[in-house]
C-alpha cells in the first residue's frame, strides 16, 4: 500500500485508516447480500439496520436527550442556513445570530429571505480573530432562536462555553467541531452538521433537533425543505445518501473503539497543543491568528511572519507531504485542520517540520 499522506483538509477531510480499510473488506459483498451497500434498496432491511445503528450510536455516544429526533439530511450545512430561518422564522420575527465569522455571515445572509435577523455580537472589526464574550451577545426574548457557529473553520476560533439563551432556542452550526468533544446536547434547540469533517465522507447533514420545536415549523414550505418530513419517516422520506450513511456508522464505531468523545476530545487537545506550541515558541517567525483564548481545536491558523517565506514554507510543506496546509481561498496563509481522525504522528510531524523550517530561514 502506498503511504497515506498528512491530511490536514479543512473538509472533505481525513477519515481514520481502520474504518477506511474496513469498508473495504465490506465493500463487494456487504453482510452476505451478495452486493455492496451502495447497490441495495434503501428500504432494505440490511440498509435499514445500517441505518438505525448509526441514529442509536451517534445517541449513545453524543448523549443526545430522549426528546431529541437525530435526522441524516442531504444539502450540506448550507442548506441548513435555509432550513433553520425558512421552518422557524416567521416573516414578523426577529432571530439573532453571531457574527463569528464567513460561515456565520452566510447563515445570516439566509435567514434576510424569511424574516429579520438581528446580529446579537460581531467579531469582524478583529478579522474574526475571537469569539466574542459571552457577556457581548444580545439577544431578544422574543426572539425565534439565536445562532452560533460553534467552530469557525476558516479563522481558526472555537466556542469554549456556550451562551445560556434561556426559553429561546439556541441553534448551533457544529460542522467542524461535532463530536470532537462532549457536549450538554440539551442546551441547544438544534444543532446541524455537515459530516464531512469529523462524521463521515461528505453528502449526509446531520440535524440534532429538539422534539417540540417541530411543533413550531412553518407550515407552508416546500415537503422536502420541512424537518417534519425527515423526522417523520426516520429521515427515509426519500432516498437517502445510503454510501455516506454506511459510513457515517463506521465512523462512529470507531469513535466508540477509542473509548468515546470524552477520549476523542483529550486526544484532540493534545493534537492541537503540538501545533500551537510549535507557533507560540517560535519567537514570532510563525504568527497565530486567532486569540490564545478563542483558538480552535480543529482549526489551527497562523502566518508565516514573512509573507515570501510563507510561499516557500507551503510549497516545501506540500512536496513533504503535508496536504491541506494553505489558508481557506478568502483569506490566504496557513491552516492546519486537526479533525478527530488526524493522527496525533501527523501533528508531531508537522510540528517538526515548521521548526527545522524556521532553523533553516531565521
Ligand atoms: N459551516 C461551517 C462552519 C463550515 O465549515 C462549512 C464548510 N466548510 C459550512 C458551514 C458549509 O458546509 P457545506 O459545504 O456542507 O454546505
Amino acid at each position: 500500500m502506498t503511504q497515506r499522506a498528512y491530511n490536514f483538509n479543512a473538509g472533505p477531510s481525513a477519515l481514520p485508516l481502520e474504518v477506511l480499510e474496513r469498508a473495504q473488506q465490506q465493500l463487494v459483498n456487504f453482510r452476505d447480500s451478495g452486493m455492496s451497500i451502495m447497490e441495495m434498496s434503501h428500504r432494505s432491511a440490511i440498509f435499514d439496520e445500517v441505518h438505525n445503528e448509526a441514529i442509536a450510536l451517534l445517541k449513545k455516544l453524543y448523549a443526545i436527550p430522549e426528546n431529541y429526533e437525530v435526522l441524516f439530511l442531504q444539502g450540506g450545512a448550507s442548506l441548513q442556513f435555509t432550513m433553520v430561518p425558512m421552518n422557524f422564522l416567521q416573516a414578523d420575527q426577529t432571530a439573532s445570530y453571531v457574527l463569528s465569522g464567513s460561515w456565520a455571515e452566510k447563515a445570516f445572509k439566509e435567514a434576510k429571505l424569511f424574516g429579520t435577523p438581528v446580529e446579537a455580537a460581531s467579531t469582524k472589526e478583529n478579522q474574526y480573530r475571537s469569539i466574542p464574550a459571552l457577556a457581548d451577545i444580545h439577544f431578544n426574548e422574543e426572539d425565534a432562536y439565536v445562532h452560533i457557529t460553534s467552530n469557525n473553520t476558516i479563522y481558526g476560533t472555537q466556542w469554549k462555553e456556550y451562551p445560556e439563551t434561556g426559553n429561546v432556542p439556541l441553534v448551533a452550526d457544529m460542522s467542524s467541531d461535532i463530536l470532537s468533544k462532549p457536549i450538554d446536547i440539551s442546551k441547544f434547540g438544534l444543532i446541524y452538521a455537515g459530516a464531512q469533517k469529523n462524521l463521515g465522507p461528505s453528502g449526509v447533514t446531520v440535524v440534532i433537533i429538539r422534539k417540540d420545536l417541530l411543533e413550531k415549523e412553518n407550515k407552508n414550505i416546500p415537503t422536502m425543505l420541512k424537518y417534519t418530513t425527515h423526522a417523520d419517516s426516520n429521515s427515509l422520506y426519500n432516498t437517502p445518501p445510503t454510501f455516506g450513511i454506511f459510513m457515517l456508522g463506521e465512523v462512529l464505531k470507531w469513535v466508540e473503539s477509542k473509548g468515546g468523545v470524552a477520549e476523542i476530545a483529550k486526544h484532540n487537545e493534545i493534537k492541537a497543543k503540538v501545533i500551537y506550541d510549535a507557533i507560540d515558541n517560535s519567537n514570532g517567525f510563525y504568527k497565530g491568528h486567532a486569540t490564545p483564548e478563542s483558538r480552535s481545536l480543529m482549526n489551527i491558523t497562523f502566518r508565516v511572519a514573512d509573507e515570501e517565506l510563507e510561499k516557500q514554507f507551503l510549497a516545501e510543506a506540500k512536496a513533504a507531504g503535508f496536504i491541506g496546509l494553505n489558508g481557506h481561498r478568502s483569506v490566504g496563509g496557513c491552516r492546519a485542520s486537526t479533525y478527530n481522525a488526524v493522527p496525533l504522528e501527523a501533528c508531531e510531524a508537522l510540528r517538526d517540520f515548521m521548526v527545522a523550517f524556521q532553523q533553516k530561514h531565521q
